[in-house]
């Protein structure tokens, strides 16, 4: 993982989302977490993982147990309800970001909203003025419509 700070502010946003996920999965523990973060291609200490499995913990989005495996103690974590909201608000804003950020780079995902588009003014031409669809659930996210910006894909 990157070594300047800046970059670390972000990714272990994406760590705590990582670990969320495996929790609300199954029980998990710290050198499993470990293992698969580094699949993902983050590579972190014991000093960092720890720590941020204890935050999570305190801040009621995983609760722990400890299980006795082949005579050493071995701490599981699971989310909680909390966490398990958390997460799910967290894949709302993913979406969101994907969206916009992975979309823009991407050949793909270019052709599927040029061709989203098309039938959206097709829609729109056709039908009466509709204009509340996404509208109404980027406000909910505090962010503003793509017409506020003036800016309609
Ligand atoms: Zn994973």
């Amino acid at each position: 993982m990157s070594d300047n700070p800046i970059a670390r502010h972000f990714f272990n946003g994406f760590i705590r989302l990582h670990i969320l996920y495996h929790a609300a999965k199954e029980a998990t523990f710290g050198a499993e977490m470990a293992e698969e973060l580094v699949h993902h291609g983050y590579r972190l200490s014991q000093g960092t993982l720890y720590p941020t499995l204890h935050v999570l913990e305190r801040q009621g989005f995983l609760r722990s147990h400890r299980k006795l495996i082949h005579g050493r103690w071995r701490t599981y974590y699971r989310a909680t309800r909390d966490g398990r909201k958390v997460l799910d608000e967290a894949r709302q804003k993913l979406q969101e970001l994907v969206a916009e950020v992975i979309e823009d780079q991407d050949q793909g995902f270019q052709k599927i909203r040029r061709n989203r588009n098309r039938s959206r003014s097709l829609q729109a031409a056709t039908a009466a003025p509709a204009r509340t669809a996404r509208p109404s659930r980027a406000k909910a996210h505090g962010y503003k419509t793509e017409s506020q910006r003036g800016r309609v894909r």
